[in-house]
C-alpha cells in the first residue's frame, strides 16, 4: 500500500451475493478509497495474500468457507493477522455464532438492514487509522535513512581525513627512520654513547609511529573499500598464517593447538588474514613474562554459523574492559611491557562486521582469554565460486 497523505487504501468487500457487493460499494463509494470485491472466502484469502487492506467487510453466511472460518484463516496469515474485520449479516445470528465471530477476530458485527452512515463512519475510522500509521511508518523510515546516510558521511569524512593525514605523515617519518639508521651505522664513531642512544631512540620512535600509521590506514581502508565475499578454507588459511609467524612462535616458545580442522566460511582472504593474525599475535603477546604461551583454536557450529575460539593462557582481561578493548586506541597495559598501537582489535571487530559476523571475548584476569569470532559457514567443501555478495559499507 502506498501511503502518502493523498494516497488511497484498499477495502475488501466479501459477499457471495453480487447485489450485496453493489450495495456495499454504494454505501462506501463516498470514502473515495479502492473497493475490492471477493465473491467467496477463498477469493478473499487470495486477495489478502496479494495486497494490503485497511479493513475487511465480511458476510457471515457464504457457501463453502463461511465468514467465521474465513476470518479464522485471515488471522492465521502473517500479512493480514491484524487487519480489522467487520462482519455483516442479514440474519439475527444465534449468540454462539456472534461469539465465534468475535473469537475469530471481528471488531464489529452489523445486522442488515444497517444504516449506511453507521457502516461508513465505522469503516472511515479504520481507513484513517491505516493512512496515519502508514504515514508514521514512512516518516520513521525516512528518518532512519537520513540518520544512516549522515552516519556514513561522517565515517567516510573521518576515514578520508585520517588516511590523508596518515599518508602525509609517513614520508617525513621514513626520512627520520632512514637518517637515524644511517647515523647509527655510518657515523657511530663520531657519536658518544649518549649521542648513539639518542639516535637509537629516534629510530625506534619513528618505526613505532610508522607501524601505528600503517595500522590506522588498514583500519580506514576497512570501512571504505568494497569486499566481495567468497568461500574461504579457514583451516588452510590458519596453517599458512602460523607458518609465517613461526619465527615469532619459536622465539616465544609458543605452542598453538588446532583442535580439529576449521570449516570453510563465507569471508574474504584479506579481512580474515587480518583477523586471525591480530588475534593470534595478541594471544602470544599478552602473557606473564617467562610463561610459555599455550593457544588452542577450535570451532563450534551453530546452525549455518560457526564460532571460532582463540583460547590463551595469558594475563586475562577484567569484565568491565571486554567491550572497550574493541574500540580504537584502547589499551589496558603499559606500552613498555606490551608494545602495540591499540588498533588490532578495532580492526578485528570492523573486519568481522564487514563479513556480517560478530566478535567478542570471555576472560578473567589471571585466567587467560577466550576470544571468538562468528561467521557464516559454507556447507559445500568444493564451493570455491565467488558468492557475489558485496559487503556493505561501514
Ligand atoms: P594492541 O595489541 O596494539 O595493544 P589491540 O587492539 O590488539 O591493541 O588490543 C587492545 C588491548 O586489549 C590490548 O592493549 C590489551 O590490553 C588487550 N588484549 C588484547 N588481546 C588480549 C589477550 N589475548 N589477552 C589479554 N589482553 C588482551
Amino acid at each position: 500500500m502506498t501511503a502518502r497523505a493523498d494516497s488511497k487504501v484498499n477495502i475488501l468487500l466479501v459477499d457471495d451475493q453480487v447485489h450485496n457487493l453493489i450495495a456495499l460499494e454504494a454505501v462506501l463509494g463516498d470514502l473515495n478509497q479502492n473497493l475490492v470485491r471477493a465473491h467467496s472466502g477463498r477469493e478473499a484469502l487470495r486477495r489478502l495474500r496479494g495486497d494490503d487492506f485497511a479493513v475487511i467487510i465480511l458476510d457471515v453466511r457464504m457457501p463453502g468457507l463461511d465468514g467465521v472460518d474465513t476470518a479464522t484463516l485471515i488471522r492465521r496469515m502473517e500479512r493480514s493477522k491484524n487487519k480489522p474485520i467487520l462482519f455483516v449479516t442479514a440474519l439475527e445470528p444465534p449468540p454462539m455464532q456472534e461469539f465465534q465471530a468475535y473469537a475469530a477476530g471481528a471488531v464489529d458485527y452489523l445486522l442488515k438492514p444497517f444504516r449506511a452512515e453507521v457502516l461508513r463512519s465505522k469503516v472511515k475510522v479504520f481507513v484513517d487509522l491505516s493512512l496515519k500509521s502508514e504515514q508514521i511508518r514512512e516518516q520513521a523510515e525516512r528518518l532512519r535513512l537520513l540518520e544512516l546516510r549522515e552516519q556514513e558521511r561522517k565515517i567516510n569524512e573521518l576515514d578520508g581525513f585520517a588516511s590523508t593525514v596518515a599518508h602525509d605523515l609517513r614520508a617525513p617519518l621514513r626520512s627520520m627512520a632512514a637518517f637515524s639508521e644511517a647515523l647509527l651505522l655510518e657515523h657511530a664513531t663520531s657519536l658518544d654513547p649518549t649521542g648513539q642512544d639518542y639516535a637509537r631512540r629516534i629510530h625506534e620512535s619513528a618505526k613505532r609511529m610508522d607501524r601505528f600509521i600503517q595500522d590506522l590506514l588498514a583500519y580506514c581502508r576497512l570501512s571504505r573499500e568494497e569486499f566481495v565475499l567468497e568461500s574461504v578454507d579457514l583451516d588452510a588459511m590458519i596453517r599458512e598464517i602460523l607458518a609465517q609467524m613461526s619465527p615469532e612462535l619459536l622465539e616465544r616458545r609458543a605452542c598453538v593447538n588446532l583442535a580439529e580442522p576449521l570449516p570453510r566460511v563465507r569471508g574474504h582472504r584479506i579481512l580474515l588474514t587480518q583477523i586471525l593474525t591480530n588475534l593470534l599475535s595478541n594471544a602470544i603477546k599478552f602473557i606473564v613474562p617467562g610463561t610459555e604461551p599455550r593457544i588452542r583454536v577450535r570451532s563450534e557450529r551453530s546452525g549455518d554459523a560457526v564460532r571460532i575460539w582463540f583460547e590463551d593462557n595469558g594475563i586475562g582481561i577484567a569484565a568491565e574492559h571486554h567491550e572497550r578493548i574493541f574500540r580504537i586506541f584502547e589499551r589496558l597495559n603499559l606500552p613498555e611491557r606490551y608494545p602495540g598501537t591499540g588498533i588490532g582489535l578495532a580492526i578485528v571487530r570492523r573486519a568481522v562486521e564487514r563479513l556480517h559476523g560478530r566478535a567478542g571475548v570471555e576472560s578473567e584476569p589471571g585466567k587467560g582469554s577466550r576470544f571468538w569470532i562468528s561467521l557464516k559457514r559454507v556447507e559445500d567443501a568444493h564451493e570455491t565460486d565467488r558468492l557475489h555478495h558485496a559487503v556493505g559499507r561501514g
